[in-house]
């Protein structure tokens, strides 16, 4: 069994690698091959976090694994990470523990090569001018993400502390060499922009429906529970809706649940999930003014290709700690 760390995950998963990996995870969804259960999430005394239990079980690659993680969103400005946990990778014909993999960096990656994907099929070509809401490790993964699936020639930053979105401003722009511009209010960040990003841990909107241009496409990332959202009611409406995957969406997220709970939309406002429009079952964007929304709520599917591409990769290349459990009979015994 390998124990692959959290170095040893950034290594083996470039984003550009991740965002076809996620391709192919999303098509094994839209086609049927794929178990994937609603996640329980339990929640902790003292309302301090969740722990989440996310399975899958995949036909293509087949892989077979279970993501365990605990958010702890008042994390954020300490030392520990807001998500933390571990993928556990089994063989998936005689259930062998194969693996262990860290899984605040693979949630990291995977989430923004996922909303990599959505913006590759859905906005604008030649969409240039990003948003980015939230300044924490979702913001830095989306924004090289972002950066690799469209030409950005500008991008706004807004964070709740403006210390936060100025920090972040500094490195990005080191990091990347691009200019990227803290912005006083989301509003400001938001105006006229081709891509808009919501990445934060806010359970109230963030962002409003009368501050996205014509055309824009934007990935909602941040809330994932029924009663969280960080749009309003109009930005949803105003908007054609793609999801991860239909059953999560109808279940998990309130940025589709509240404006449903409220009369603003129902069911049919959903127009599909991403694999639905990788294999052309369903339409994109289908004019250059459509606002398109795509609503990612994280599901197991996407942990399980990354660790199993992972995995792979570190068989290969020698690379992770081997440790032997039990489980496996010695033939002479
Ligand atoms: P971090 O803890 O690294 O960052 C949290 C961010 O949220 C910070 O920018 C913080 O702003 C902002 N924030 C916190 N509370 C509020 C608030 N009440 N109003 C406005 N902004 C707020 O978290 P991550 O970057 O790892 O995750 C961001 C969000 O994305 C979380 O909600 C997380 O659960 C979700 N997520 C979704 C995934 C998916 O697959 N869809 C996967 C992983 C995460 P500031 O620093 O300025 O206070």
């Amino acid at each position: 069994m390998l124990i692959i760390d959290q170095p040893t995950v950034e290594r083996l998963l470039p984003m550009e690698q991740c965002i076809p990996l996620m391709s192919d995870a999303f098509t094994a969804l839209a086609r049927g091959e794929v178990v994937l259960p609603l996640r329980p999430m339990m929640r902790l005394p003292r309302g301090l976090g969740i722990l989440g239990m996310m399975p899958a079980s995949v036909e293509a690659p087949r892989a077979l694994g279970i993501k365990l993680i605990t958010v702890f969103p008042t994390n954020h400005g300490t030392e520990f990470d807001s998500h933390q946990g571990a993928v556990l990778l089994f063989e998936p014909d005689h259930g062998a523990l194969i693996a262990v993999l860290d899984a605040s960096s693979i949630t990291a990656i995977r989430t923004a090569a996922v909303s990599g994907l959505a913006t590759q099929l859905l906005a604008n070509a030649g969409a240039s001018d990003l948003c980015i809401l939230g300044s924490g490790v979702q913001a830095r993964t989306h924004l090289a993400a972002m950066l690799l699936v469209r030409p950005i020639e500008r991008v706004r930053i807004w964070s709740r502390s403006a210390d936060h979105a100025h920090a972040f401003a500094t490195a990005a722009a080191r990091r990347h060499g691009i200019t990227v511009d803290a912005m006083p209010t989301a509003e400001d960040a938001a105006a006229g922009a081709d891509i808009i990003c919501t990445v934060t841990a806010s359970s109230e909107p963030i962002l409003r429906g009368e501050w996205i241009a014509r055309g824009a496409h934007v990935n909602a990332v941040g809330a994932s529970t029924p009663h969280a959202r960080e749009l309003d009611t109009s930005a949803v409406r105003g908007a054609t809706l793609f999801v991860d995957c239909r059953e999560s969406a109808l279940n998990e997220a309130g940025d589709f649940l509240i404006p449903k709970r409220e009369g603003a939309i129902s069911d049919s406002h959903i127009r599909g999930e991403l694999g639905e429009v990788l294999l052309e079952r369903i339409p994109g964007r289908q004019s250059p003014d459509e606002i398109t929304l795509f609503k990612s709520l994280g599901i197991a599917v996407e942990d399980v290709v990354a660790a199993h591409h992972i995995y792979q990769r570190a068989t290969a290349d020698g690379a992770g700690t081997r440790v032997t459990l039990g489980g496996r009979r010695d033939a002479a015994s």
